[in-house]
């Protein structure tokens, strides 16, 4: 199993609606019960934009640029810190 998630862009990957739903998180992201964990703003299947992996924990965030460019950043820094 890998141990981090890599960013999954793009909404209309059919793979990240998977990853969801093997995660269990794919319901509460339907409910609207999930936030970016950049920016805070409420995610739904429409503004989703990618997910990653920090301590174990699976952070969503949304689709804005500034949002998948920071969680890009921090997926390079946790790799880093593993090396
Ligand atoms: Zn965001």
């Amino acid at each position: 199993m890998a141990k981090a998630i890599n960013i999954v862009k793009g909404i209309h990957d059919s793979d990240l609606e998977n990853i969801l739903k093997k995660l269990g998180l794919y319901e509460k992201l339907a409910h609207g019960e999930l936030r970016c964990a950049i920016c805070g703003r409420r995610l739904s299947l429409e503004n989703l934009g990618g997910l990653y992996k920090e301590n174990g924990e699976v952070k969503l965030v949304c689709n804005r640029i500034e949002c998948l460019v920071e969680a890009a950043e921090r997926v390079r820094r946790i790799r880093k810190a593993r090396m």
